[in-house]
């Protein structure tokens, strides 16, 4: 079973390489390995994480020439901007038209199309947001896998299920022999080329720890690692990205000063953007974003939440349902429904055409068929859960998560499925 598609080396300029796929270019960086044209990689993320010997690489190119040009097919079908809807306002159309030509809409426009709760205009809102996705980036789909291996934090965030205060959680941290295995057999047995290791703000598993763990990945698995494990010292991620992680999903949770700190009492935005910069700056991708449907958030609060992201020159968009979990202060609020998350996402996609928009576990959790709804209406990326399912039901941010107790064979059948049926490749070509 096989996640990504291996290309073949056409030239090499410094650390950046161009790859060919049955015809098509693409650019990624090779920080890792020694290249010659001709050569076959993977690449994931716009990196380099893979050579592959000559033969493997075109026993599997075999297995793909057919279907590559079949899921093109199906996507372009699905992706068409006709519609029949005459009553339409100019104005509504006006943004979209633009917006379609890869034109940038302003934040007035932004929020004009949030606001919208027309039915006829959603569906246009929807399609345009494939379609863009489509014409800008193609049908490649990243598939990543996450390992949550900590549910100890020191944090205090109103909203989450794992914050310090909530002391009828039973706490679990795996071990790096533990974590090895997962990502190991998430590697060898299915074929993943993307991991992020995500926990809370846990002390306990020192900054030396978890950079002797991403050695160690990187030592034993050709990935793209991802660190979400939020605040930590500056040096580490300097180090973190000297011992080969290469990206980071690190939200800012939500745009407004006032709101960030009565939800954080522990932190401020300054300092959650202060990180953003210098993670940036040290050359990880970024995958940031923030919870919609928080109280006191409003539509222009959430535009302002992407066009923040979109500022920080964010890599990967992850923005998701907040959903009120029982043991936070925040219980008795209600979540966002889905429509206004998929409406959200959309008018996200307008905004950057070209940035990945991940699928997040919690809009899933809402509602399982979301998935493939948010990934028709702009959205380009999935992760799996590699957690195991014991462990997966105590990483509790919030209840009824999605994934937690699916095995993970399941998970890879079920997305490859779903990819197909939209014909999405269930890799990243890189840039
Ligand atoms: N410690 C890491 C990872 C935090 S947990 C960090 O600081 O980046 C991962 C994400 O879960 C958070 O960024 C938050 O946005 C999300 N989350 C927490 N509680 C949630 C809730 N109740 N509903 C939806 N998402 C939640």
């Amino acid at each position: 079973m096989c996640y990504a598609i291996p290309g073949n080396v056409k030239s090499i300029s410094d650390n950046l390489i161009t790859i060919d796929y049955f015809g098509e270019e693409r650019t990624a960086r090779n920080d890792f390995y020694a290249l010659q044209v001709g050569d076959y990689v993977y690449a994931q993320g716009g990196f380099v994480v893979q050579k592959i010997g000559k033969k493997l690489a075109e026993e599997i190119l075999d297995s793909w020439k057919e279907l590559f040009f079949e899921l093109k097919e199906t996507d372009t079908r699905l992706s068409k901007l006709h519609h029949d809807k005459t009553t339409i306002s100019k104005g509504f159309l006006k943004i979209i038209s633009k917006a379609t030509y890869g034109g940038s809409i302003s934040r007035e426009e932004a929020v004009r199309l949030l606001l919208s709760e027309d039915l006829d205009e959603l569906e246009v809102l929807h399609k345009s947001a494939n379609f863009i996705r489509q014409k800008f980036l193609g049908n490649a789909c990243c598939v990543h896998g996450i390992v949550e291996f900590s549910n100890n934090c020191m944090c205090q965030c109103a909203y989450c299920g794992i914050n310090r205060s909530n002391i009828n959680l039973t706490r679990y941290r795996l071990t790096p022999k533990q974590i090895r295995d997962i990502v190991g057999n998430a590697v060898e047995r299915f074929g993943f080329k993307g991991i992020v290791l995500q926990s809370g703000e846990d002390p306990s598993y020192s900054s030396k720890e978890i950079l002797n763990l991403i050695k160690m990945i990187m030592e034993h698995y050709p990935v793209f690692l991802f660190l979400s494990v939020g605040e930590r010292e500056d040096a580490f991620y300097l180090r973190a990205f000297e011992a080969g992680a290469r990206a980071v999903l690190f939200r800012f949770e939500t745009s407004d000063d006032a709101l960030y700190a009565k939800l954080h009492p522990h932190s401020s935005l300054k300092e959650r953007m202060r990180y953003l910069k210098l993670l940036k700056n040290i050359g990880y991708l970024i995958a940031t974003g923030s919870l919609i449907g928080l109280p006191q958030q409003n539509v222009e609060t959430i535009i302002d939440d992407f066009l923040l992201a979109k500022e920080l020159g964010a890599d990967m968009y992850s923005f998701g349902p907040f959903i009120p979990h029982p043991g936070t202060p925040l219980s008795g609020y209600k979540a966002p429904d889905v429509g206004s998350i998929l409406k959200a996402l959309s008018v996200l996609r307008l905004i950057d055409p070209y940035g990945k928009i991940l699928v997040t576990t919690a809009l899933e959790s809402l509602y399982p068929k979301a998935k493939r709804q948010a990934l028709l209406c702009g959205a380009n990326s999935v992760m799996l859960n590699l957690t195991p399912t014991n462990f997966a039901a105590l990483y509790d941010i919030y209840p009824s998560r999605a994934r937690g107790d699916i095995s993970l064979e399941d998970q890879v059948t079920e997305a490859q499925l779903l990819l197909r049926s939209i014909g999405r490749a269930p890799t990243d070509l890189g840039l």
